[in-house]
């Protein structure tokens, strides 16, 4: 991909409320976040869950998104879904778009937004989609690309939870992660909003995704965020957003000291061991399981026993627990090996 560089300082902050509500809001939110801010967010249309939710109030907020670029300097962002949208921001002169997650995943909409943005110089963030599909994150990417949109970055905003957690969207990290290492040059800013989905989250989610080095954080912030029309839990005030960023550690990607090189080198090596003891006690493990499977097709036995994998995700988690591991990791790990021995015991009994 070819990727033009949009992002001068990091992190490149983007904050702004959930929803343009007024006038008065947007102003007063970003008089109060200028200082501290590259580029002022609101949402003009809102892609909502339920048709009863505030859907934005739509086209008027552009001009509203124009005031708060001629009173503060900041540039403007909004999210569009259509080209329609795409078109009407482009005559209001908005500096920048990102597209939803709710629209990620249909290329039909990505392939109508590339083409409304067709000879158009406008730097454009695609969040990731709801489900951690990768190819459906970089295919659209690559779709607004081939439009000729170079000025990429990519919004990692978390992804559908299955499963209980403290978060309203599991942040995945690997996700990013992964996307770094297909698109070497892309941005990748993270919204800790949308992941942690209430405000007490949001500087730890921030401080990971600084620790893993992505360029920067786009934060909902409302002037008055209990009475927010939209994400009222997850929006803090200028006031908060300025104490979350003094808190932020912010580490070096690379060492600059040759004395703690060496000692990291050390420690690396070790990881590098460690990893290859683990490769060869896979591989033992895959030998048993071989034999396993062809004493199971002499006795006509199935290769599944649901007892069986009960009883040996209760011992692993159990030891893991011993050992003070976070017993869900080695559940995790234990299905996957799980899955494999099961595979390679169905191609020796077939
Ligand atoms: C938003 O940024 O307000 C929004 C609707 O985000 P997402 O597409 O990540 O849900
Ligand atoms: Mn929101």
């Amino acid at each position: 991909m070819k990727i033009e560089k949009i992002i001068a300082k990091k992190p490149y902050l983007i904050a702004g409320p959930c929803s343009g509500e007024s006038e008065f809001q947007m102003l007063k939110i970003a008089h109060e976040i200028k200082e501290t801010s590259d580029v002022f967010r609101a949402g003009v249309w809102k892609p909502r869950t339920s048709p009863g939710s505030f859907e934005g109030v739509g086209e008027i907020a552009l001009k509203w998104l124009q005031k708060v670029q001629s009173e503060t300097g900041l540039k403007v962002i909004t999210e569009v879904a259509t080209a329609n949208h795409v078109n009407l921001c482009l005559e209001a002169g908005i500096d920048m778009l990102w597209i939803g997650a709710r629209t990620t995943v249909n290329p039909f909409y990505i392939q109508e937004i590339s083409e409304a943005l067709k000879g158009v110089d406008i730097p454009v963030f695609v969040k990731n989609p709801i489900h951690p599909e990768m190819g459906l994150w970089l295919g659209a990417l690559e779709r607004l690309n081939k439009a000729g949109v170079n000025k990429l970055a990519a919004i990692h905003r978390g992804f559908y939870n299955y499963k209980e957690s403290a978060f309203r969207n599991d942040p995945k990290w690997e996700m990013p992660i992964k996307l770094r290492k297909e698109v070497r040059n892309l941005p990748i800013i993270c919204d800790p909003s949308h992941i942690a989905g209430k405000a007490s989250l949001i500087e730890d989610v921030s401080q990971t995704a600084m620790d893993i080095n992505l360029d920067g954080l786009m934060i909902e912030t409302h002037n008055n965020p209990s009475k927010a029309l939209s994400d009222a839990q997850q929006q803090i005030s200028p006031k908060e957003l300025k104490n979350i960023l003094n808190n932020l550690i912010f580490r070096d990607a690379k060492l600059r000291d040759e004395a703690f090189k060496d000692e990291l080198l050390e420690f690396r090596n070790q990881i590098d061991l460690l990893d290859h003891q683990i490769i060869e006690l896979l591989n033992d493990r895959k030998k048993i399981v071989e034999i396993i499977a062809n004493f199971k097709n002499k006795n006509k036995l199935t290769i599944f026993q649901i007892e069986r994998w009960f009883e040996i995700l209760k011992s692993r988690k159990s030891s893991a627990h011993t050992l003070k591991l976070d017993s869900q990791m080695v559940a995790e790990i234990f299905e996957l090996i799980h899955k494999y021995s099961i595979l390679t015991q169905t191609k020796i009994m077939r």
